[in-house]
């Protein structure tokens, strides 16, 4: 047994042999000149943003994206040393002075949030334009896109490091909407480099895109969830090998025998219809388990895939272990990732709830410690012999 199985009633596992390898794979699909940016937003999908951001850069991504100012200063104040693009909207002074101090590089979105930053900054700081070609979140659209970039190369102290956009359909099997996309920012990397613009990144590729079509790569790609070992799609596995990342663990802390009839947990939304054999287990809603998926869930428990019986509570749950007689009390219990042969996967969560593994991923609370691990690949590959 491992020490946090002894100490912790319930963790994530975060397998950084996973993540190095999905890294490589990803970097593997790209042309040597293509940067790898690891989003590490949302605590990196809740894997824990300092130690994904430290192992993404050692297996060879060379930039950081976050969402918000503090996950920013969180890896500034790690000591990491790389750029960070700031993917968010900073809108007030005060934000621009922090962006500056900590060496982010921001996301500039309309010409008001460039002249803020033109009034606040007293040096120089590279900033990152974000284009509208049809995500309808943030950025300028790529009709004015030209007047917006000469705008911003007018002002002081702004740094046009790069021009990019976000692709809302990358995942979508048919591509028509993620090529309109791609022919307006040609247009406006067309406009822009006849004006003379020509040192400044590009980029336009997610996850998915990433996967789906090398041209859409330009001179760097932002890939979140791809890095945690999940596809954005099931048609973009055949492009490369992912490992899920994440495991969620939960030991057992009491067994017991109940009768035909008896009900489990609040409500009794389970009644037994044989005599079962219940194991109740220290994880809940509270920790990120969703009680929506009551009644519906799966675990795994000696290499056997059971069922969760009853309404999840907000520490704890129930499982049926009436098939693994020599289940006991403190014996661990996966709810995300591999045991012996069984896996279940963020997918399977989010297929059974209705939305998607992006929103699993970060649903784990910091209640669940994060532990690394480095797990030995189940099924390693040999190396390729050139003789
Ligand atoms: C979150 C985000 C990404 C990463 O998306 P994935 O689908 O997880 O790869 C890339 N670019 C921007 C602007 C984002 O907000």
């Amino acid at each position: 047994m491992q020490n946090w199985e002894l100490t912790h009633r319930a963790w994530v596992e975060v397998d950084l042999n996973a993540l190095e390898h999905n890294v490589r794979a990803l970097r593997g699909l790209l042309k040597p000149s293509t940067e790898l940016l690891a989003v590490v937003k949302a605590d990196a999908y809740g894997h824990g943003a300092v130690t994904v951001s430290q192992s993404a850069l050692a297996a060879g991504a060379t930039w950081l994206g976050v969402a918000t100012l503090p996950e920013g200063l969180e890896l500034r104040a790690a000591g990491i040393p790389a750029p960070i693009l700031l993917l968010g909207a900073t809108n007030t002074p005060e934000e621009v002075q922090a962006v500056a101090q900590a060496q982010l590089q921001p996301t500039i979105c309309t010409p008001k949030q460039a002249l803020t930053y033109a009034e606040t900054l007293a040096t120089p700081l590279a900033v990152h334009l974000k284009i509208d070609t049809g995500m309808s979140r943030l950025g300028t659209s790529w009709q004015s896109a030209l007047e917006f970039v000469q705008l911003v190369q007018r002002l002081p102290n702004l740094k046009i490091a790069s021009i990019y956009s976000h692709l809302a359909t990358a995942d979508d099997p048919n591509p028509a909407l993620m090529q309109l996309q791609q022919q307006r920012f040609e247009q406006v990397v067309a406009q822009v480099r006849s004006a003379g613009l020509t040192e400044q990144r590009l980029h336009l590729a997610n996850s998915a895109a990433t996967l789906a079509d090398p041209d859409l790569h330009y001179d760097l790609v932002r890939t979140g969830l791809a890095l945690y070992g999940l596809y954005s799609a099931p048609h973009l596995s055949l492009h490369v090998d992912l490992r899920p990342v994440l495991q969620v663990r939960a030991r057992i802390t009491q067994v017991k025998t109940i009768a035909p009839g008896t009900g489990v947990s609040y409500g009794h939304l389970f009644v037994a219809s044989q005599e079962t054999r219940v194991a109740t287990v220290a994880i809940g809603y509270a920790d990120g388990v969703p009680r929506l998926l009551s009644n519906r869930l799966q675990a795994i428990v000696r290499g056997v895939r059971v069922p969760q019986i009853g309404a999840i509570t907000m520490d704890q749950c129930m499982i049926d272990v009436t098939a693994v007689p020599d289940a006991q009390e403190g014996e661990v219990v996966t709810f995300l990732g591999e045991d012996g042969a069984e896996q279940i996967s963020a997918e399977d969560w989010a297929e059974a709830l209705g939305t998607i593994s992006w929103e699993i991923l970060c649903g784990f609370k910091h209640r669940l410690p994060r532990v690394t691990v480095r797990r030995a690949p189940q099924f390693e590959q040999s190396a390729p012999s050139s003789r």
